[in-house]
């Protein structure tokens, strides 16, 4: 394996495990901070790879891929939360430094240890329960009321490995399954929230931690698709408290890099932790413009341990759309129509082919008239994607 090529003057190497939009959005500012990525890449064109010059490729799952490739690095990172915990111990007995840590990387890539730290701790979440049988299902639906949420713990995003169900009839094949790993699902309460909001933050190993404004997240069909930021109209006590919540459990689990905390509204002022993400998050991609410091550059400050930016919003709004892949595989001449429409739109793209649903990119937009940006935003990402033509 080639060694990445460091800058001069003592400056360090950032490994991040994966190669997708996420590590590749790092490579703008390790460049403006002087930094050098290396991304362990799952094929030589992932989104990572086509920008970041040292990009080995080797699977997370592969041991000794991962070994070679964090040796050459100062701390290591992650792209997303799929690495499997034997590799993770490995890579500690090697003696590799991690951001976040394996012991607070589990709570993001397994939602009932998730739940079950976050309700010993009194965070507020749905009425859950670990399911093994159908019985299990059964008394858990008749309990809370139908229909429930079932979820798989492990290796879900964008809404796979979640299914609401009327009853344990419908959940048969995952109960199959999880007897056969011997791994319980996790049931939760059907949530009738307002809205979806997401608290964001950044925490570094010495304990300074940093939190943006509080968001709304909107998703279609399980996908976020647009982010609004700050979220309109939420009570500012509302917005202290799950700040509040977010900066507890980043102190509790010993968070370090980016925490993102998904959180539903209720009416009456209360809510109620969803999921959590340990790494930069589709509901801070608006804060690459719409901040002082972008959750990119700060994932990267707090996983060196370096002093964190301003988290502050530069405009009363930022809107972010995303740009989902549709029927159009050329996506040029579009994006050349966006920018000529709205030269105020940003738009960011990240190499990736399209494939119907596929988050290829997103927009944002940031200034005073909150309608205003949504429909701009909303047309920028759509005329992309081809949804519109004009
Ligand atoms: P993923 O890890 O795939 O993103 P989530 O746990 O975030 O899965 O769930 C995806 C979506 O499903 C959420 O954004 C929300 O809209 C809906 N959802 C999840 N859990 C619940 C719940 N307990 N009650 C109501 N809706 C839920």
């Amino acid at each position: 394996m080639t060694s990445p090529l460091r800058a001069p003057g003592g400056f360090p190497v950032v490994g991040i495990i994966g190669g997708g939009q996420l590590a590749r959005m790092c490579a703008g500012p390790a460049a403006e901070l002087g930094i050098t990525l290396s991304v362990l890449a799952e094929a030589p064109d992932a989104s990572a790879a086509l920008v970041i010059p040292s990009a080995p490729v080797g699977a997370h799952t592969d041991t000794e891929a991962v070994l070679a490739f964090a040796r050459e690095c100062d701390v290591v990172t992650f792209d997303h939360e799929q690495v499997p915990t034997d590799v993770l111990g490995a890579l500690a007995a090697a003696g590799v430094v991690m951001h976040p840590t394996p012991e607070a990387l589990v709570f993001a890539q397994d939602k009932l240890a998730m739940r079950d730290r976050l309700s010993a701790l009194g965070i507020p979440c749905p009425r859950w329960v670990a399911a093994r049988t159908a019985d299990d299902v059964t008394s858990f639906g008749d309990e809370v009321g139908w229909p429930v949420v079932a979820k798989t713990p492990r290796g879900g995003y964008d809404g796979k490995g979640v299914r609401v169900i009327g009853s344990a009839d419908e959940l048969t094949d995952w109960l199959e399954r999880a007897a056969s790993e011997d791994s319980p699902l996790l049931l939760e309460e059907k949530v009738a929230f307002t809205r979806e909001l997401a608290v964001l933050l950044a925490r570094s190993p010495s304990g300074q931690a940093a939190a943006w404004p509080v968001v709304e997240t909107v998703q279609t069909d399980s996908i976020c698709t647009e982010v609004i930021a700050p979220a309109a109209g939420l009570d500012p006590e509302l917005a202290a408290r799950a700040t509040e919540a977010g900066l507890r459990i980043a102190g509790e689990l010993g968070v370090t890099g980016v925490l993102a905390v998904e959180l539903f509204e209720l009416p009456g002022g209360e809510f109620v932790v969803n999921e959590l993400a340990m790494r930069p998050h589709n509901s801070g991609h608006w804060s690459m413009d719409g901040a002082v410091t972008g959750q990119f550059e700060q994932h990267l400050r707090a996983v060196l341990d370096l002093p964190l930016g301003s988290p502050r919003p530069r405009q009363r709004w930022t809107v972010m759309g995303n740009i989902l892949g549709g029927e159009h595989a050329d996506l040029y001449p579009a994006y050349r129509h966006v920018m000529a429409r709205d030269p105020e739109v940003k738009v960011h793209l990240y190499g990736k082919g399209v494939r119907p649903g596929r988050k290829i990119g997103h927009v944002n937009v940031s200034g005073d008239d909150l309608a205003d940006l949504r429909e701009r935003a909303r047309h920028a990402a759509d005329y992309i994607e081809g949804a519109i033509s004009e």
